[in-house]
């Protein structure tokens, strides 16, 4: 069992994947990377500077700066989880809000952003014992991964579970809204030029949208195991 493994899992907008990454990380021992985390950092950091707004994108301006973005995880002892940190400033909470949702996509699009991140994730991967979730996962960023796994699950399904998810960290959204949003970013995620969102050709499909967490868990823990 000391034999580590790259595990892969890619998917649509709020399909639970960083809750089941997480879980996995944990029972395994692994790393675990929110790589969605990452480009919301950046975009928080484009909205900062006013490089990003509702109508206007200077993606000059944030390529210049570029740079001078530092991403770090760091582990929250309250928690148990890994937090964002955007130039040593805890952003974990900010980059979750649905102003960021709203660019996040336009931001990921852009090959120079993806090229600092793709970079990042892989040094932090090099030594495998990682569970990492995105969008791109299998199909660039760890192309050689072990185990991969491709999540899914309705549109419907997948705002509501948003929607609670927000009302519950006390945020005043509508559930139209949030449904917009997980429709938009999986239409701008599956159609950009750059890395769209694909399921990898030796990709394990799951549909959630009946099963339990639990269920997924033990499922994607029964997949993992035959890998070890
Ligand atoms: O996973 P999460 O929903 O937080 O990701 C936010 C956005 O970041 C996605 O909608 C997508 O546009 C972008 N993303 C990406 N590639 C990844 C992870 C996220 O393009 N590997």
């Amino acid at each position: 069992m000391n034999k580590k493994i790259t595990i892969a899992i890619d998917g649509f907008s709020s399909t639970g994947k960083s809750t089941v990454a997480k879980e996995l990380a944990k029972e395994l021992k692994y790393i675990y990377v929110d790589s969605g985390a990452m480009y919301r950092a950046v975009t928080l950091f484009a909205m900062q500077h006013n490089f990003i707004g509702a109508d206007f994108f200077d993606l000059e301006s944030l390529s210049k700066t570029l740079n001078s973005i530092d991403l770090s995880f760091k582990l929250n002892t309250a928690t148990g989880n890994a937090d964002m940190y955007l130039n040593t400033i805890n952003v974990e909470k900010e980059i979750r809000t649905l102003e960021v949702s709203n660019l996040v996509s336009i931001v990921a699009a852009n090959p120079i952003v993806r090229k600092k991140l793709v970079a990042i994730q892989k040094e932090i991967g090099k030594n495998k014992g990682v569970v990492m979730d995105g969008r791109d996962i299998g199909t660039v960023v760890f192309k050689d991964a072990e185990l991969k796994i491709f999540m899914n699950a309705s549109a419907e399904t997948r705002a509501k579970r948003r929607y609670k998810e927000l009302i519950e960290k006390g945020e005043e959204v509508s559930y139209e809204d949030i449904y917009k949003n997980v429709v938009d970013r999986d239409l701008m995620d599956t159609t950009r030029k750059d890395s769209p969102l694909v399921k990898a050709d030796d990709a394990i499909e799951i549909d959630n949208s009946n099963l339990t967490k639990e269920e997924q868990f033990n499922l994607i823990l029964s997949l993992v195991q035959e890998k070890l």
